[in-house]
């Protein structure tokens, strides 16, 4: 087939042939022209927060997860008290990342299948005055959940402790604003809603706390405060930067205006998952979440009951057909997931059920209904 495959996977994603075309091009990191556009994709990603009174924004070399660690090293004090509200793998990830970076860490505990509750939130940190940060997780991908960071950064801010978010699969698709909600630390990637290609992420900090976070990094290359000086100082990355991800960064965020900017991205990413959703339930699928706790990026879906089932053979024969999906990250029961993001519409989703259905077919399954 001459279409390059589309990828339901939530980063790396689909993107653009612009996008992948403002790649054919070196720069060189010391050039006035490449850190010109440095600036301006900084001061674009401030805008999608309305961040622009309140934070700063600084990138990072890495996948999301470096950018994940180093706000952690950067933001909390080497004797600070963490609490990570967990519901699903990549909370459990930012509880690792931020024990093996010695600072104290205390996960509580929520359902999978539920989002994270801030009234259970502020009872914990009543009980325990010595939490100094708490770490949450916007769109928790693993499942699908979007939480509730409105209310979180309410109890944070009322109960004065911290409040870093992991929001790299819901930034710029989601509604956050600066303004309204308060954090000190947000952090998203170059590979997930804007639609850029992955190798870069980047971390808002309240300017409020940034004279704070010196010395707080025990580590060189992930020292946010450290990248931030010498940024403001020279207008250059400190370390070699990824300049190809940064100009398809500048050229996805150019298209990401274009479109209409946040909410547009939401309205499309919305009727996506309508489309996948509507369509996989012709085809007998269920999803794992009830619909008023999922977010329109990644959709977790029970694994079809019938024993021919199998995540191989079913992946396998969706990429036949040009469609990559996305195994389930649930430890207690087997599903598998689909992407709503990347610069992909409605046919591409209505493409994508036919996928299934074909997958099905040639695996001799009748129906995609679950066991239970
Ligand atoms: C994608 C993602 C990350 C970062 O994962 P990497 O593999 O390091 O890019 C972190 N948190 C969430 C919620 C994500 O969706």
């Amino acid at each position: 087939m001459d279409r390059e495959r589309i990828l339901l996977t939530p980063g790396p994603l689909t993107t653009t042939l612009q996008t992948k075309l403002a790649m054919l091009r070196d720069w060189g990191s010391w050039d006035a022209d490449f850190n010109a556009v440095t600036a301006r994709v900084r001061s674009s990603l401030l805008k999608v927060i309305h961040g622009e009174q309140s934070h700063v924004v600084v990138p990072l070399q890495g996948s999301g997860t470096f950018s994940v660690e180093a706000a952690v090293a950067t933001v909390v004090p080497r004797e600070g008290h963490v609490l990570v509200m967990d519901n699903g793998a990549y909370c459990k990830r930012a509880a690792k990342l931020t024990s093996l970076m010695g600072r104290k860490c205390t996960v509580l505990d929520f359902d999978e299948a539920a989002q994270v509750s801030p009234q259970v939130l502020d009872q914990k940190l009543a009980q325990d005055p010595s939490i100094t940060h708490v770490v949450m997780i916007h769109c928790e991908t693993g499942a699908g959940v979007l939480n509730p960071l409105r209310d979180v950064a309410m109890v944070c801010e009322k109960r004065g402790k911290g409040l870093i978010v992991d929001a790299m699969s819901s930034f710029g698709a989601l509604p956050i604003d600066a303004r309204e909600v308060r954090f000190d630390a947000l952090v998203a990637a170059s590979g997930k809603c804007l639609e850029g290609v992955p190798g870069m992420g980047f971390v808002f900090l309240r300017k409020a706390i940034l004279d704070q976070c010196a010395g707080n990094s025990q580590s060189l290359a992930m020292d946010l405060y450290d990248q931030y000086q010498y940024m403001e100082k020279t207008t250059q990355w400190r370390f070699t930067p990824p300049t190809h991800v940064v100009v398809a960064l500048a050229e996805a965020i150019a298209q990401f205006e274009a479109e209409g900017g946040q909410p547009a991205r939401l309205a499309r990413y919305t009727d996506n998952y309508r489309t996948l959703v509507d369509g996989m339930a012709r085809l007998g699928f269920m999803p794992f979440l009830d619909p008023s706790i999922q977010a329109p990026i990644i959709v977790t879906f029970h694994a079809p009951g019938d024993s021919r089932y199998d995540f191989k053979a079913f992946y396998n024969a969706a990429k036949a057909s040009g469609f990559i999906l996305y195994p389930g990250k649930l430890t207690q029961i087997e599903t598998f997931r689909v992407g709503c993001i990347g610069a992909i519409g409605r046919v591409e989703m209505q493409q994508a059920v036919h996928a299934v259905e074909l997958a099905l077919q040639e695996l001799g399954i009748a129906s995609g209904e679950p066991a239970i």
